[in-house]
């Protein structure tokens, strides 16, 4: 039998059937609509299989206190359909199976930590730099939850004397996200971030707010790995720019002779959120 996994996003679904080992055995993608429609889609490609879990990775914010009545929704979302949905309800509907839910960057953490990067790690925190910005984090296995799950998107970091953009975070304006998300990039320099080229001055100043976010996260969490992943990732040379930022900011304080191997790349070529929600059933 194999196991299920959801990686449900705000912008498109994916759901896999795999193994323990983090194979994929079958895949599909559709983009997300109303809850209807989109949990219909995935039972018909789960109709397919004898699945005996199933792990969920979603968008957020979503309830993950089992003390809460909103344990299980979706809650806060600018997507108005889906606010205040009972998805793990509708799931233990379609399926007779043991659900595990938890965020979607938690369950790419996971996946990264199982099967990618971090593998061999005891702790690992994975960043996701995209449309949103979000952060999950593991350690010896479990990916961690609060009180309600973390937002480490939402940080306030210092704006740059240089930079005068107000900021796209509807709650905060110029919080992590709303300075250095996908968005916020297009929104400052009226261009999508791939058509700015690499050299572009957008780079050094996402390098820097990012640094800042990293700071914070190595001081409070001390992970072992700090995986950056997500759409504006894919500039690849933002990677050694956080790094001599983030040892700029450290100043000596914190061991990181080893930052190339601290501050890392995902490696399962966007398969971290699928696979890791597969991983949350183990
Ligand atoms: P999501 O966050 O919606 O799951 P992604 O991680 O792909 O999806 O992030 C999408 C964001 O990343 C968009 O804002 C897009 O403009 C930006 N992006 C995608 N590819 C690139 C790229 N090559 N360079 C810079 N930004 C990119
Ligand atoms: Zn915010």
């Amino acid at each position: 039998m194999f196991i299920g996994g959801i990686e449900a996003g705000g912008t498109k679904f994916v759901c896999a059937v795999g193994d323990e080992s983090g194979n994929i055995i079958d895949k599909t993608t559709f983009s997300t609509e109303d809850p209807d429609i989109t949990l219909n889609k995935t039972k018909l490609f789960f109709n397919q299989y004898s699945i005996k879990a199933l792990g969920v990775g979603s968008f957020g914010p979503v309830g993950l206190n089992k003390e809460e009545k909103t344990y299980g929704y979706i809650l806060n979302t600018p997507k108005l359909k889906w606010k205040q949905f009972d998805l793990l309800r509708r799931l233990k509907q379609d399926y007779d199976v043991p659900i595990t839910l938890d965020t979607d960057v938690n369950a790419a953490a996971l996946g990264e930590y199982k099967f990618g990067v971090a593998k061999g790690s005891k702790s690992a925190l994975y960043i996701t730099v995209g449309t949103g910005i979000g952060a999950g984090f593991v350690k010896d296995g479990q990916t961690y939850i609060g009180q309600t799950h973390p937002e480490m998107g939402h940080i306030f970091i210092q704006q740059r004397k240089d930079d005068d953009f107000d900021g796209i975070c509807p709650y905060h304006g110029n919080c992590l996200e709303g300075l250095a998300s996908g968005p916020a990039i297009e929104k400052r320099y009226g261009k999508k971030g791939y058509a700015l080229g690499t050299d572009h001055k957008a780079w050094e100043l996402e390098a820097d707010y990012l640094a800042q976010a990293i700071i914070n996260y190595l001081l409070i969490l001390a992970p072992e790995k700090i995986i950056i992943g997500g759409g504006v990732m894919k500039q690849e040379q933002l990677y050694p720019l956080i790094r001599s930022k983030v040892l700029a900011l450290s100043n000596g304080y914190i061991g990181l002779e080893h930052i190339e191997e601290l501050i890392v790349a995902p490696e399962l070529n966007d398969e971290q959120g699928i696979k890791g929600a597969i991983a949350l059933t183990l």
